[in-house]
């Protein structure tokens, strides 16, 4: 057998209309690069017909590998069996909805020649986009470049490069509540970034409801960051000084005769506050728990119904 020189990963979740653009194009592009490749379609529980359409593309083409999963797992564990399954001495990570388009890849390869092991994809623009997801997706770019030790580079999404040596690496790499742009960039090697204009989807919805974006966010900052737990000893210190300071001045105020500190209310203006904020402390000590017990639990990232034949 030809040993596989690129895998290019896409993540499928009800995406029936764009899978034969998605699959005429990349074919297009990676047939100019005479090479050979493999198109990893991952199926995540698609209802809409999807898992049918790419086991038939795979009847017709054995350059095509379904990895059909038994439910929806989420995007994230989508990627990763993608980085399972993949073959290739390369492997490109692209959405199925032809937002990433394929006609980049040929420049991403051409950085990995120079020597870089991952090439991610820059967003200069983003089309047909709600200013709520842009905002968002800035805002949230910018937290966590700021909140994380591993300098995660603003503006990128999955669509990237990776060589073999570091997918091998990714694969050890088995944590449940996973942000797969975040450990692509803690590897470390050699990084580069290649700009792009991110399109808009060539058909259907999008699958990321702002619940699903702020579980992704969620994800992102606990798995790379202890800020969050931080903030509460911060806040701790800060009430602490606060109250060494309070104590003495209105001792003094009250010796002096003034009457300003009286009365139900600031007690129960003080009582509500702290008691919020340590409700908070604890929600937050929630989300580091409950991933611990998640791991604990060790069970499968993701459950394939169907896998390649070879
Ligand atoms: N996706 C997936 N599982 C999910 C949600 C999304 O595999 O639970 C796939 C989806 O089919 C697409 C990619 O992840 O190929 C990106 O999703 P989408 O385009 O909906 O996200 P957006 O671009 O709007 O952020
Ligand atoms: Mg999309």
């Amino acid at each position: 057998m030809t040993k596989i020189r690129y895998s290019i990963v896409a993540p499928i979740f009800n995406e029936i209309e764009n899978i034969p653009e998605l699959y005429r194009r990349v074919c297009k592009v990676m047939e100019a690069l005479d090479e050979p490749w493999e198109l990893v379609l991952v199926d995540d529980g698609s209802t809409d017909g999807s898992t049918e359409a790419i086991r038939a593309l795979a009847v017709q083409d054995r350059r095509v590998r379904p990895v059909i999963f038994a439910r929806n797992f989420g995007h994230q564990i989508a990627i990763t069996a993608g980085w399972d399954y993949a073959r290739g001495d390369a492997v490109i990570i692209i959405d199925a909805d032809l937002q990433d388009p394929p006609e980049v890849i040929p420049e991403l390869i051409a950085r990995w020649k120079e020597g870089y092991q991952v090439v991610y994809a820059v967003r200069t623009e983003r089309e047909g986009e709600t200013w709520f997801k842009k905002f968002t997706a800035a805002l949230f770019y910018r937290i966590i470049f700021r909140i994380t030790d591993v300098k995660i580079p603003v503006d990128t999404g999955d669509f990237r490069l990776m060589d073999r040596r570091v997918v091998d690496v990714l694969k050890t790499m088995r944590e449940r509540h996973r942000f797969p742009r975040g450990m692509s960039a803690w590897v470390g090697f050699r990084q580069i970034g290649v700009p792009y204009r991110r399109a808009a989807r060539y058909a259907g919805v999008t699958k990321y409801p702002f619940r699903k974006m702020l579980r992704l966010a969620l994800n992102a900052i606990t798995s790379f960051s202890y800020f969050p737990l931080q903030l509460a000893t911060y806040f701790g210190f800060i009430s602490a000084a606060l109250a060494i300071l309070a104590i003495p001045i209105v001792a003094i105020m009250r010796l002096m005769g003034s009457h300003f500190f009286e009365g139900q209310a600031t007690t129960l203006i003080a009582v509500l506050f702290l008691g919020g904020v340590q409700l908070i402390s604890l929600g937050v000590l929630g989300e580091y728990v409950g991933r611990i017990y998640d791991e604990a639990k060790g069970r499968p990232l993701y459950i394939v119904s169907e896998a390649p034949q070879d």
